[in-house]
């Protein structure tokens, strides 16, 4: 019998997405078999792969997570989304209990406190959801750019998330911001009208500020954090945001 090794599957699949367009990649990954699931935060560059999966009609699970701190205007767009791709966009929300024992813990908006207040949220909000998001999954697929920031200039179009065990895919890995806007312009995909008002990055309310003139992309979240690199957690391995799933 032979022993396939989920690395180099992973770099295989990647030297293979890496000739195709989005949507030979999409379709590709569509094709492989087994439960497929893109989480979109409703960005902009997830509207683009929503707008592929939709309009293709691949079979691909669409998932957010809906951490209950959103913008009004993400959660219009979720239901805007649905509508014009006739697809269902499943939430993942994060069980009372868990957000009862983190208020009463840190309290309601302890995250400004303390990095580790911050990433127990996140894993409360986010990466509990998350794991049920991708139970049984075999493939999942993102909307991460090589362009979003420093820690994100290495992103190959497939890895292995050895957490996970599963391969997750970042198909538009190699496109640009320009590439997306005109992608969006030309297909009339919906985005959020929050990113023509300095708010490239969208996550929570109470963590997303507007970025100034000449800012990194992501430099609106999290903004009172002093390390360049951070995350949510979703798609790094972060010590203490796992800890938090624990919990
Ligand atoms: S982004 Fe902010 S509000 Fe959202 S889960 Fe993380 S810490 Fe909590």
């Amino acid at each position: 019998m032979t022993v396939v090794n989920p690395i180099e599957e992973a770099e295989a699949l990647a030297e293979k997405l890496a000739s195709l367009d989005l949507a030979g990649r999409l379709s590709f990954v569509a094709g492989l078999g087994g439960r497929v699931v893109f989480t979109t935060s409703l960005g902009i560059e997830d509207q683009v792969i929503t707008a592929e999966i939709g309009t293709h009609r691949l079979p691909i699970d669409v998932v957010t997570l809906q951490t209950g701190r959103l913008f009004a205007e993400t959660l219009a767009l979720i239901d805007e989304t649905e509508r014009q791709y006739d697809i269902h966009i499943s939430r993942y929300e994060p069980e009372q209990a868990d957000i009862d024992a983190y208020a009463a813990k840190y309290g309601m908006n302890g995250f400004y406190e303390s990095v580790e207040a911050r990433h127990a949220c996140c894993g409360v909000r986010k990466l509990k959801p998350l794991a049920r998001a991708l139970a049984g999954a075999t493939i999942w697929i993102t909307g991460l750019r090589r362009g979003q920031s420093a820690n994100r200039a290495e992103t190959p179009f497939a890895e292995y998330d050895a957490e996970r065990h599963l391969l997750k895919v970042n198909p538009l890995a190699d496109w640009d911001i320009d590439k997306i806007k005109a992608f969006v312009a030309d297909n009339s995909v919906p985005v959020n009208p929050m990113h023509e008002r300095g708010y490239p990055s969208i996550g929570c309310e109470p963590c997303t500020r507007a970025i100034k003139p000449g800012e990194p992309e992501r430099a609106g979240r999290w903004w009172w954090e002093q390390d360049e690199k951070r995350e949510c957690g979703l798609h790094v391995a972060e010590e203490a945001a796992s800890i938090a799933v624990q919990q």
